[in-house]
Order: structure tokens, then C-alpha cells, then sequence
């Protein structure tokens, strides 16, 4: 099943490991602003990939504004105060030039 697919599937139709895709999923369609310009942007548009060819793993991936290009890190906090979907996205700190 594609993972667009996945995103409208009714529950009741799913394995349990699919449910918790489905979940994350959900999370990551829902758009967060960016902390430098407030330009809204889900975690596939920050990431530059289709919704269809992500597949969770582990590790962090690359993510950039679509709109003032800033580096960004996808964050779900340990604590539930995040932003829509449970998480927010955060500045990569800029290393200043030598
Ligand atoms: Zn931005």
C-alpha cells in the first residue's frame, strides 16, 4: 500500500503495524511555521520528498523552508507541547564563516 493510500484508509481496515504508520503519517501532513519567516510547511515539503517515497526510519533528514530556503529540524518534543500533529519545526543553528 502507497502511503497516500495508507493517509485514507479507514482504521478498522489496518493492521496494527499499519495503524501506527498511519499515525505518523497524519503528524507529518500537518503544516508547522517556519520559526524564521512563519511560512507554513508540512514535514514532506521541508524534506523535498513525495509523500509516497518516504518510509520511516531512523536517523534525522535534511530539512529546508520552501520559502526562505533556512535549514530546519523537524522536532517532536518529549513533552506534548508542540504544534499541529505534535511537532514543531526548529532553526538548524547557523555555524558562523571563519
Ligand atoms: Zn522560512
Amino acid at each position: 500500500m502507497k502511503n497516500s493510500e495508507l493517509l485514507t484508509t479507514k482504521r478498522r481496515d489496518l493492521e496494527p503495524t499499519e495503524k501506527q504508520q498511519q499515525f505518523v503519517l497524519r503528524s507529518l501532513v500537518q503544516k508547522n511555521a517556519c520559526p524564521n519567516c512563519g511560512h507554513m510547511l508540512n514535514f514532506f515539503e521541508g524534506a523535498g520528498i513525495e509523500i509516497d517515497d518516504w518510509e520511516d526510519k531512523p536517523g534525522p533528514t535534511a530539512c529546508r523552508c520552501d520559502s526562505c530556503q533556512r535549514a530546519l529540524d523537524y522536532v517532536v518534543p518529549a513533552v506534548g507541547a508542540g504544534g499541529s500533529g505534535g511537532w514543531h519545526w526548529r532553526l538548524v543553528p547557523i555555524t558562523p564563516p571563519r
